[in-house]
């Protein structure tokens, strides 16, 4: 992966940048290209043109990493009135949580106590939540709250990383409960001994373990793949096999970010391709919005200037 992507992420976890920067007109400006803005109605109101055009929604409040009960217990109620006003909306839009935003970090039954609280929602309001998956520390954690809320029900999906080396064995152990997968490249700083360094292998990578989430076991077991994923080379290559194998519409939808490829996400649509965009919302977003700058690395130069401008 490129020094730039490493120095962003790194940037990322910066306590001092982060209080400095989110003031900068420059980063206010720029953050409003993955942001329709900070408030839920902002997110409302982007996902009900999304609708319009043919594309589901996932809304996310931005913050990660809260370190007291009260904290969590605020998300999780926020979460609880998104999936009622969703529903009074007529909304095609579902939720996706950090564990961290839950209490990970602090107190792992409260997390699945307050997880199981959203799953149980999403049951009563006909909808779904999605568990983000965060830095390679979390993947255990992670992976042990959703088997333990997909045991109960199937209104929850998680997120796994295409850069990481275990993702294989991830995959063999969770298709055979039915799981929703979000399947994504992996959006954090990992060392070369548990993920692949170089971008060509995630790719592939991806396209291997995404071939394997819709083949035929899958299938049967159940399961559903987000393709989650702004690569236009991999999502014509996953085309094809889709077409190939004739796998129904009901195995997969295709995930993208607020903001990035519009032209791609505008393509699947009017190619009657299943679409959902993930929209942001919140005021802890400088974390996240790094992590979409290191996905860009070509700015990073003009990017690193302007963050440090006075
Ligand atoms: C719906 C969704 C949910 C996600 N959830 C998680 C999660 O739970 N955990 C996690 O670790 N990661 C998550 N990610 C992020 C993911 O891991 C990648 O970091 C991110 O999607 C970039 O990789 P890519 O697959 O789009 O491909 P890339 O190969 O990085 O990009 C392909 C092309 O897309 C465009 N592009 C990609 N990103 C950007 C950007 N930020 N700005 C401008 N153009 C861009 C560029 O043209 C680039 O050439 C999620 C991504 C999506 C779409």
């Amino acid at each position: 992966m490129s020094v730039a992507r490493n120095v962003l992420l790194a940037l990322s976890t910066n306590a001092w940048l982060r209080d400095h920067a989110t003031k900068t007109a420059f980063v206010r400006r720029s953050v409003s290209t993955f942001m329709p803005g900070e408030r839920l109605e902002d997110a409302m109101a982007a996902a009900s043109a999304q609708q319009t055009q043919g594309s589901g929604t996932i809304f996310t409040r931005l913050g990660e990493n809260l370190t007291r009960a009260e904290e969590a217990e605020e998300v999780t109620q926020h979460y609880l009135d998104v999936l009622d006003r969703v529903q009074q909306a007529g909304l095609h839009a579902q939720i996706s949580v950090k564990p961290t935003q839950l209490g990970l970090d602090f107190d792992r039954a409260l997390c699945a106590a307050n997880l199981q609280r959203l799953v149980d929602r999403a049951a009563e309001r006909d909808n779904f939540v999605w568990i983000d998956m965060e830095s390679s520390p979390y993947v255990d954690p992670t992976l042990e709250l959703f088997t333990r809320a997909r045991a109960r029900s199937s209104r929850v999906g998680v997120a796994l990383q295409a850069y990481l080396f275990r993702t294989d064995k991830d995959i063999e152990a969770l298709l055979p409960l039915g799981s929703a997968i979000r399947l994504v490249k992996g959006a954090y700083l990992e060392p070369p001994s548990i993920a692949y360094p170089k971008k060509a292998d995630v790719d592939e990578n991806f396209y291997r373990l995404a071939c394997r989430l819709l083949g035929a076991d899958a299938q049967r077991a159940g399961c559903l793949l987000h393709i989650a994923t702004h690569d236009g080379q991999l999502v014509d290559r996953l085309k094809t096999f889709i077409w190939q194998q004739k796998v129904p519409k009901t195995a997969y939808e295709y995930a993208m970010l607020y903001g990035i490829q519009r032209p791609l996400q505008q393509r699947l649509v009017q190619g009657g391709e299943p679409l959902r965009v993930l929209i942001a919302y919140g005021e802890y977003w400088f974390p996240w919005y790094m992590r979409r700058l290191a996905e860009r690395p070509a700015n990073v130069g003009f990017v690193i200037r302007n963050l440090f401008a006075r």
